[in-house]
């Protein structure tokens, strides 16, 4: 097996047992990326320098003592630029680490490299970036999806041992099963923000892209946990996220949605999905038809709290604070042009969107309404988890679609999120995993499988994710790009 396709755990016991070191898994990984991201095109920047030097130095004792991981461009790394993939912050160079980073580096990681995303993290295809079109490994024509569609292109095609993106609506998740990796969207609160660009923050969460479950489980190890730089960040006590895999999942109680077995969902989605229901029986899984009465309103809900709170946290991009200033004769002009210039359609969009729920007059009928709405989503998944422990449904209603497929069509690509949008506005975690392919126009597409836990209850969901996919062939299928 080629060095660059090893998960993190074979990658350490190579480390250990001294039969390959940092630097030359660094070294190699550089070479592919130089030979192969040219086609994905899922970095937007890397440093190899600092980071050969770091791995130089690595102690492989530690917990990711010597691995590289990838970060999507929208989290603050200590003298390096973080684009967000927009115009807007040109020249911008972060003058600290975000607290992930901090605690990727106490854990022995080594983060290189800055994936490409939607500008902003707006976006479900990758599409909406000021810089390049990141391309799904399986099928070049295809979306990555989105936002962090670079940080599941580049696991999924073996340019990454893992990666971090953030879901904000599913923006891990949906990446993930349509690059066919594994992407782990924690419960809010479990992971810092401080230091993530914020899009909605009362939605935004950190997460990692990883090959196998357990890699999953060892990053979340690294990254979980209080921090008093988040006023959101909670002190609940941090597992060890390892400590329930390859227990077996008898008993364990998995909800079916009704809601979210629907029409318009893929063929080979649903077959999929209903296949790997039968599976969790056979290991034992009791599986409960239960109702999330509210999910019809969750994408209305979405797109218009995550627009709200966008239209205020996207206020400080002013040609002033930050990046991108515009030629202008005035201050208010230079406002102006610096935001006309600076931001891309969607992000306009957007903050369009968010500006009008929150004005006089429509905050009651828009804002104020969908926030009683949410609490009753929220509730839904309250009411469920009294009778289950986690829930299953697919990821994404469909498998990766062409680039450019939904570009004219901003409601066509909001329904992308159908299925992940619930879980950011319940705050619970989810996770999506391999769950087999779909055959469309001669290309082989990978499919995700999505779980949703309760709140904080990750290591039960990484459990049941990862007996699925021991006993499964899915994650072990590889893109057709070069060894
Ligand atoms: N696709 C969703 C959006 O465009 C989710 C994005 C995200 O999770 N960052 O808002």
């Amino acid at each position: 097996m080629s060095l660059s396709s090893l998960s993190i755990a074979e990658l350490q016991t190579r480390f250990r047992n001294g039969d390959c070191s940092p630097v030359e898994a660094l070294e190699h990984l550089e070479a592919r990326i130089q030979s192969v991201d040219p086609q994905v095109q899922g970095y937007i920047s890397r440093n190899f320098e600092t980071a050969k030097q770091e791995a130089a130095s690595a102690d492989v004792s530690l917990p990711l003592g010597g691995v590289p991981v990838a970060i999507k461009d929208v989290i603050n790394v200590k003298g390096e630029p973080c684009s967000c993939a927009s115009k807007m912050l040109t020249g911008y160079v972060s003058p600290y680490d975000a607290t992930v980073i901090q605690r990727l580096r106490a854990a022995g990681a080594i983060p290189f490299g800055r994936t490409n995303l939607d500008e902003f993290a707006m976006g479900s295809s990758c599409e909406n970036s000021a810089f390049q079109k990141t391309r799904n490994p399986w099928d070049l024509n295809r979306a990555p999806g989105g936002s962090s569609g670079g940080s599941a292109a580049v696991v999924a095609a073996d340019l990454a041992f893992a990666s971090l993106g953030s879901d904000t609506g599913g923006s891990i998740r949906q990446p993930a099963a349509l690059c066919g990796c594994v992407g782990l969207k924690p419960t809010y609160g479990r992971v810092s923000r401080f230091g993530l660009v914020a899009f909605a923050s009362s939605l935004d969460q950190i997460g990692p892209f990883s090959k196998t479950v357990r890699d999953s489980a060892l990053v979340l190890n690294a990254i979980a946990g209080l921090d008093l730089r988040d006023s959101t960040s909670l002190d609940t006590p941090v597992p060890d996220y390892t400590a329930l895999l390859g227990r077996d999942i008898r008993g364990l109680k998995i909800g079916v949605p009704k809601e979210y077995f629907v029409d318009g969902t893929h063929p080979a989605v649903s077959a999929a999905v209903q296949d790997a229901l039968r599976l969790f029986e056979t290991l034992g899984a009791e599986i409960v038809e239960i109702s999330l009465p509210h999910t019809e309103h969750a994408v209305g809900v979405y797109y218009i709290l995550a627009t709200a709170e966008a239209s205020a946290n996207l206020a400080r991009f002013d040609g002033v604070r930050y990046g991108y200033r515009a030629q202008a004769t005035g201050l208010l002009e230079q406002y102006q042009k610096s935001r006309a210039e600076g931001f891309g359609p969607e992000v306009k969009r957007r903050i369009i969107l968010g500006t009008y729920v929150l004005s006089s007059g429509y905050y009651d009928a828009y804002y104020l309404r969908a926030q009683k709405v949410r609490t009753l989503i929220r509730q839904d998944f309250v009411q469920a988890y009294q009778k289950v422990d986690m829930i299953l449904c697919p990821t994404s209603p469909e498998p990766a679609f062409p680039l450019g497929g939904y570009s004219d069509d901003p409601l066509k690509m909001y329904l992308a999120d159908i299925f992940t949008i619930a879980a950011n506005l319940a705050g619970i975690c989810g996770i999506s995993v391999p769950c087999g392919f779909a055959t469309v126009d001669g290309a082989k597409l990978p499919i995700g499988l999505q779980l949703m836990g309760k709140p904080f209850d990750e290591a039960r969901l990484l459990q049941a994710a990862h007996a699925y996919e021991q006993a499964t062939p899915w994650h072990q299928s590889r893109p057709p790009l070069p060894a």
